[in-house]
């Protein structure tokens, strides 16, 4: 393993995240929407991420910038980083299956949505949260770089840490008791611990 093997790696992740994401992303725009949270923090929360998983350590990976965040290459860590890379990715299509038409981007209630409770949403209520800290774990992993290496952790955080309370009242406001007893009896993302 090499220091460039790893930043390949990275971007595949990356690319497998988009090819994944794309048929949702299709249909997502066909449905129609019957209640959307504030639009315009939503956007900003989204582009905070979005910069801290893919801008920044895709400019990191095409100039090597910023080179004074550098630290030696270890490979131990990359390793850990790809199977880290794999679990995203697993998790990742197994939630947007799971999930179907109910997945939005930004949070919506849709015309006819049901409270998905099956597959992988038997154990924790937010999956596809819990494959997207995977994916900024791997980028910590994978990328030998403070900024580049952790502004996944950091960008991804910010939105989740703002957002998971708000979806979970948007969750309640609509599926009332249904949305309390699932809360009961699951976790935000890691099964048994939070
Ligand atoms: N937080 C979830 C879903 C992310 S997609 C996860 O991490 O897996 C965001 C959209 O999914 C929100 O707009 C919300 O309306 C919808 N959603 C979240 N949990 C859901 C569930 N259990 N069933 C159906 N829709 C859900």
């Amino acid at each position: 393993m090499t220091a460039l093997a790893a930043k390949m790696i990275w971007f595949v992740g990356l690319v497998g995240w988009f090819i994944i994401r794309y048929p949702h992303q299709r249909r997502s725009r066909r449905i129609a929407k019957v209640r959307q949270s504030d639009r315009r923090r939503e956007i900003l929360l989204m582009s905070i991420s979005f910069s801290g998983l893919f801008v920044v350590p895709l400019f990191y990976v095409i100039t090597d910038q910023p080179r004074f965040a550098n630290y030696e290459f270890r490979p131990l860590l990359a390793w850990l980083g790809v199977l880290t890379v794999i679990l995203f990715l697993v998790l990742f299509y197994r939630t947007h299956k799971d999930l179907g038409r109910f997945w939005s981007v930004t949070l919506e209630i849709r015309e006819g949505h049901a409270l998905v409770t099956q597959g992988v949403y038997s154990r924790v209520r937010h999956p596809m949260y819990a494959a997207f800290w995977l994916c900024a774990v791997a980028q910590a992993l994978l990328l030998p770089n403070w900024i580049a290496g952790l502004s996944g952790l950091i960008g991804f955080g910010t939105l989740f840490f703002l957002r998971v309370g708000k979806e979970e009242r948007l969750m309640l406001e609509t599926f009332g008791d249904e949305y309390r007893q699932y809360m009961a009896r699951t976790n935000r993302i890691i099964p048994g611990i939070y």
